[in-house]
């Protein structure tokens, strides 16, 4: 755990979150920000600054995220109609929390490019 990693403190449960799915592995939680009707966070307990920080050690884990991504965004009603999972990295990608995590939105179409 990183001292002042916020997603280290949810995932430590050193902030109060409402978690919609947790394991050993991962938890995922609503966004406190939301810009979709369902904007769904998932965050691998252990601290990895973001996906360009993984190493092959992280293979399990990563295919473990993404194996219950989907699972998550059933559970939220959006398998039907669909998402968009989505990774911002570093300064480019909008990555404003150096915390891995995976965005899941949905409730709405979403347009392509994104801005
Ligand atoms: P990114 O810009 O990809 O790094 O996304 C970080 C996301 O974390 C943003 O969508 C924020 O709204 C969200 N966020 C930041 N702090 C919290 C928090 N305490 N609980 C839930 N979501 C948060
Ligand atoms: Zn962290």
């Amino acid at each position: 755990m990183q001292q002042e990693c916020i997603f280290c403190k949810i995932a430590a449960k050193a902030i109060p979150v409402n978690a919609v799915y947790e394991d050993e592995q991962l938890i995922a939680f609503a966004d406190i920000n939301p810009v979709a009707p369902v904007h769904i966070l998932v965050i691998p307990k252990k601290h990895i600054a973001n996906i360009l920080e993984t190493t092959p050690d992280d293979a399990a884990l990563l295919g473990h995220i993404m194996i219950t991504i989907p699972q998550i965004a059933a559970s939220a009603g959006l398998a039907e109609d669909g998402f968009r999972l989505v990774v911002n990295t570093k300064d480019n990608g909008g990555q404003t929390v150096y915390h891995l995590h995976y965005h899941i939105l949905g409730g709405r179409f979403m347009t392509w490019p994104p801005g």
